[in-house]
């Protein structure tokens, strides 16, 4: 795309000065109706046409503008090339087409031109003026003459080769249309997560957030995503995905563009950028990679050491207990430690007695290496990863058992996991806690059945920490993440988003309809459909699982598991009825 090498509103020198001018405009649509309209205004003698008077308009004019929509263009060219003879120019309004649509009449005689204003028009009555305006033509006099019609519109002519007029509009629908559409996904999200008055909150913040591109380019981009701060990206992601799933795509390649953007704006070494943004940025840069950290202890004694000095200054720390494989889901629970700790510490460590004889132990996926890497980029700052004898050294005879229903349901059915997974789960957590001695420790809610049991423990053991549940972080098309997502083939990974679009069916028709068992059935209908069969499909108190058949004053946790080929996966989600607001 190539601006002409002058200013507006300085006429170049090879045009001719305002002249009689008689124009056909056909077809008089938002675009047609507003160049007419504008035309006339200019002194250009206008005679707008429909279908049926389009030739006879053509016939009477030196100059023919086809205002169609695009799939028409070509029709009406040869529906109007009997006027070739009279028409010198002729030119169509087409933001994508070329100058092929125009064919019939360039064969007669006619030279070709397109003109297409850069602007957004809502109705016929829409101004052009100062809009800028893409032309090109099929030689020098029908651009030239393109460019005279644009300025006496009062527009701003800029040149684009024919070949590059999809890639010149596919840019203009991004500027305006898909803004649009950027918009309303953000009202969307908004009104789900229950801000009535969406639209027009967003109103002052759009339109400033556009006026400081229009100043400042690049420059204007502000925000987590230019900050590094990719704790709030991921909070984000978890939001979106619970909320919105079908908008995770569209957020997720933004993101990645304003990554791409941030960089090409990133701030050369020793120079000084001046306001909140540099500022905002240097914080981001500052922080060099520790070479010393995360600290890799493998012993209770090594992690004592490790922890001492933390004790000693009254540091608070963070404990994230992971069976490694790290994935971003993990990651959210490193990055809440790090925001909420001055310590962070992650537990590293496949615990044999949380599976079941016959399960996946010894096929766990496991890449410390990988986890290292990741626990360093996330700011950890000791890894534990204590050795099996170090956990259960010979002669150890304690188990941490939670009842009261918490353990015999869902994957605890002695059916399915048991119990005993759930009392695996606890005796290492106790072991956990009592070892790194945390005021905090994380846990995801795609787990909401093991979190939910640890907190009680924690609650009927008296241990002085808080457990803290993050929201499940999730692909793009809403599979919850897991390192048992490394099991799935290809068409068990088609079909594993189904997990999810069923719980999220489920909470939406028994919101809308009042009916939880409506709710699950419809989920129940969906997971038949895409060919997955749950293990148990169920909705509890999401607090202490007692079983719940309709919606109350307290939320639901709606719970499944299923086995997709060699991979159980669970996930779950939370119904907040109106009631409890
Ligand atoms: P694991 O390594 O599977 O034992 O998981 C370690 C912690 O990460 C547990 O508290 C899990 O609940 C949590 N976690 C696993 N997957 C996710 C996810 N997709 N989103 C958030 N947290 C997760």
């Amino acid at each position: 795309m190539r601006e002409l090498e002058r200013d507006f509103p300085d006429r170049p020198d090879t045009a001719c000065p305002p002249r009689a001018l008689k124009l056909a405009v056909v077809g008089i649509g938002r675009a047609g109706g507003a160049v007419a309209r504008a035309a006339a205004e200019a002194g250009i003698e206008v005679t707008p046409a429909g279908r049926r008077d389009a030739l006879e308009a053509c016939l009477a004019s030196e100059a023919a503008i086809l205002s169609v929509p695009d799939d028409e263009i070509a029709v009406a060219a040869e529906a109007v090339s009997g006027a070739a003879g009279a028409l010198r120019f002729a030119g169509h309004l087409s933001g994508a087409g070329g100058l092929e649509l125009l064919a019939p009449l360039h064969a007669r005689g006619t030279e070709l031109f397109s003109l297409h204003p850069l602007q957004t028009l809502p109705d016929a009555e829409a101004s052009l003026a100062g809009a800028w305006c893409a032309v090109t033509g099929s030689s020098r006099a029908s651009i030239e003459f393109a460019r005279e019609i644009c300025e006496r519109l009062g527009m701003r002519p800029f040149e684009v080769p024919d070949e590059a007029r999809a890639a010149y509009h596919a840019a203009a629908s991004i500027a305006s249309n898909l803004m649009i559409a950027l918009e309303e996904s953000a009202v969307e999200l908004l009104e789900r997560a229950g801000v009535a008055q969406g639209r027009e909150a967003l109103v002052p913040l759009v339109l400033r957030s556009a006026a400081n591109w229009a100043d400042l380019g690049p420059g204007a981009l502000t925000g987590p995503i230019v900050r590094g701060d990719e704790t709030t990206v991921a909070m984000h992601r978890a939001a979106i995905a619970t909320t919105a799933p079908e908008l995770s795509g569209a957020y997720e390649a933004l993101a990645e563009r304003a990554r791409g953007v941030a960089r090409s704006t990133a701030t050369p070494p020793g120079s000084i950028e001046a306001g909140q943004a540099g500022i905002d940025r240097l914080a981001a840069s500052v922080p060099a990679p520790d070479p010393g950290r995360p600290l890799l202890v493998r012993s209770k004694a090594e992690l004592d050491a490790a922890l001492s000095p933390a004790r000693a200054a009254g540091d608070s720390i963070g404990l994230v207990p992971t069976m490694g494989f790290l994935h971003e889901g993990h990651r959210s629970l490193l990055r809440a430690a790090r925001d909420r700790s001055d310590v962070v510490v992650m537990s590293l460590f496949v615990n044999p007695a949380q599976f079941r004889p016959g399960e996946d132990l010894a096929s766990y996926p496991r890449d410390e290496a990988g986890d290292l890497a990741a626990a360093a980029a996330d700011g950890v700052d000791i890894v534990y990863a204590p050795r099996l004898d170090e956990v259960y050294p010979e002669g150890f005879a304690t188990a941490v058992k939670v009842r009261g229903g918490l353990t015999d349901v869902l994957c605890g059915d002695p059916a399915r996991r048991g119990p005993a997974h759930f009392d695996g789960v606890t005796t290492v957590v106790a072991k956990l806690l009592s070892s790194v001695r945390p005021m905090l420790a994380f846990f995801g809610q795609k787990d909401a059945q093991q979190a939910i049991v640890v907190r009680r423990m924690a609650r009927d053991l008296d241990l002085p920490v808080e457990i803290v549940a993050m929201p499940t972080v999730r692909e793009p098309d809403g599979l919850a993440m897991s390192s048992r997502n490394a099991y799935l083939t290809s068409d068990e990974r088609r079909r594993a988003p189904a997990l999810y679009a069923a719980l999220s069916t489920a909470r939406d028709v028994a919101l809308t309809s009042g009916d939880l068992g409506r709710g699950l059935t419809a989920a129940r209908r969906l997971l038949a459909e895409a060919g997955v069969q749950p293990e148990y499909l169920e909705a509890r108190d999401a607090e202490d699982l007692s079983a719940v058949s309709e919606l109350g004053s307290k939320p639901v946790l709606v719970a499944l598991a299923s086995r997709l080929g060699s991979a159980r996966l669970i996930d779950n989600i939370v119904i907040e009825s109106e009631v409890t607001g």
